[in-house]
This record gives C-alpha cells, structure tokens and sequence, in this order.
C-alpha cells in the first residue's frame, strides 16, 4: 500500500510502424500514472515492417522531444517474447491502448496469454482522446503511400521521414 506512482515502471510494448499522435496521447496518459514509462518497440513482429527498426526508433525519439514529452519515458527495443522482456528489466505493468471494441478480443486474448506465460503481469489499457480513436500506423502508412503527408496524424518529424521515403521508393519503382 505504500507503493507511490514513482516506484511503478510500465512497459508500453508495440511496433510503432511509425509512432502516431495515438500512441503519443497514451504514453502522456501513462506518464501521468506511473512514475516511469518504457516504449519498448519490437524488432520482430508478424507484419513486414514499414520502417526498419532503427526508422521506427529514431521516431519514437524524436516525436517525444518534439512533443516534450521525454521526462520519464524511456525508449528500447526487445526480441522476442514480451515476458522475457519484462521479467529481464524487472517489469510486470504493460500498457496497451484500446480503440474499439474490436482492438478489445485480441488485447484480451494477448493480456491472458501473458499473464500464463508470466502471473506477475498486469496489462493496463489506457483510451486515446477521441479525436485519435480513428487513428493507426497502418491507415498513416496508406495516406503516405498514396501521397499525401499525414501531417494531422503524426509529429512533423515523422510526416516529412514518411514522405521522403514514398519519394524514393516511387523513384525507384
Ligand atoms: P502492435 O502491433 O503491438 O499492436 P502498434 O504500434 O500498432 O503495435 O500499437 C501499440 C499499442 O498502441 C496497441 O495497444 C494499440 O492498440 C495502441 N494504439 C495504436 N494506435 C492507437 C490510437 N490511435 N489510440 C490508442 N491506442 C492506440
């Protein structure tokens, strides 16, 4: 019961394929809850990713600057299965943002399949404000690829990264 806010560290695990104005209105969220959040972002998931991995890290780096939102939020990178990850910097709190119902079966499904890998896990879901309940990495990777920046979306670092890579591919294609 003594346990203060800033002795609790939650993890905020995803792709981040890229970091979207969504995931930064959780981690301000979170922050506001735990005394310490980590991004942690996976090298590895199913999808062929957008960015690379360092792409998708430099991002998450620069948009929490420039959104000043780097005090006590701690970015890395995991392989792997995410209890692993968890049980190797000492964390149990996992953060994960809630859109829809229909984010809600498969979130359910995940947060049980890690509490049975791993029964000290709590998995906390956090609701963006509603002008980003709308918003994902995958529906920004489209604007971009049909050639628009998806300046309303994402931090300015992350439109221009996003509309100089569509000009390079389109010049090689
Ligand atoms: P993953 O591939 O692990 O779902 P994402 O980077 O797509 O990784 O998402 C990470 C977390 O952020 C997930 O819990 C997802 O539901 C949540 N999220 C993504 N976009 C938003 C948004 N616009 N508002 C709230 N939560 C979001």
């Amino acid at each position: 019961m003594n346990e203060n806010k800033n002795s609790k560290l939650a993890v905020y695990p995803g792709s981040f394929d890229p970091i979207t104005y969504g995931h930064l209105d959780i981690i301000r969220r979170a922050r506001n809850i735990f005394g310490q959040v980590v991004v942690a972002i996976t090298r590895n998931f199913g999808k062929n990713s957008f960015l690379d991995l360092k792409e998708r890290e430099k991002l998450v780096r620069q948009s929490l600057d420039e959104l000043n939102l780097q005090k006590n939020v701690k970015v890395d990178v995991f392989d792997g299965l995410l209890v692993d990850y968890l049980k190797k910097i000492n964390a149990n709190i996992v953060i994960r943002g809630i859109r829809f119902i229909s984010d809600f079966e498969y979130e359910f499904q995940m947060a049980l399949i890690n509490r049975h890998l791993y029964s000290k896990i709590e998995t906390v879901y956090l609701m963006p404000d509603e002008r980003y309940l709308h918003l994902s990495s995958s529906i920004v990777r489209e604007i971009a690829l049909l050639g628009s920046a998806p300046r309303d979306f994402v931090p300015a670092c992350v439109a221009s990264v996003l509309s100089l890579k569509i000009k390079k591919t389109s010049r090689i294609s």
